[in-house]
């Protein structure tokens, strides 16, 4: 049986297209096994983070594309994801979801 990865709960994602931010939402993936996953809160946007895929639009029926230049940590190998946005210097903070993780990325 496979365990969903703890999140962290101190920070949430904000949607890589938006910036808005995202809302937990715990999905059935089968009878034992749930994946944990972020959703953004605009109604019309599909993006979602998921702990093993980072950023990514599902589609039904459909394998879910990763996002190119998804970063990940280097510490724990984990998909990072957005949790500021600098409007003036125009680059965005990333953060591991790993508990307690402190590294970060910084992207223009
Ligand atoms: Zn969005
Ligand atoms: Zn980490």
């Amino acid at each position: 049986m496979l365990h969903s990865l703890a999140m962290r709960a101190d920070i949430l994602p904000l949607c890589d297209e938006h910036y808005r931010t995202m809302e937990p939402v715990l999905a059935p993936y089968s009878a034992d096994y749930f994946i944990e996953f972020f959703r953004c809160t605009d109604k019309f946007c599909h993006r979602c983070f998921g702990e093993r895929t980072g950023y990514i639009t599902p589609q039904r029926g459909a394998t879910p594309v990763l996002t190119p230049n998804q970063p990940n940590c280097n510490r724990h190998g984990r998909p990072m994801f957005i949790i500021s946005l600098d409007r003036q210097r125009n680059n965005v903070t990333y953060a591991c979801p790993e508990p307690d993780c402190p590294e970060r990325v910084v992207r223009t």
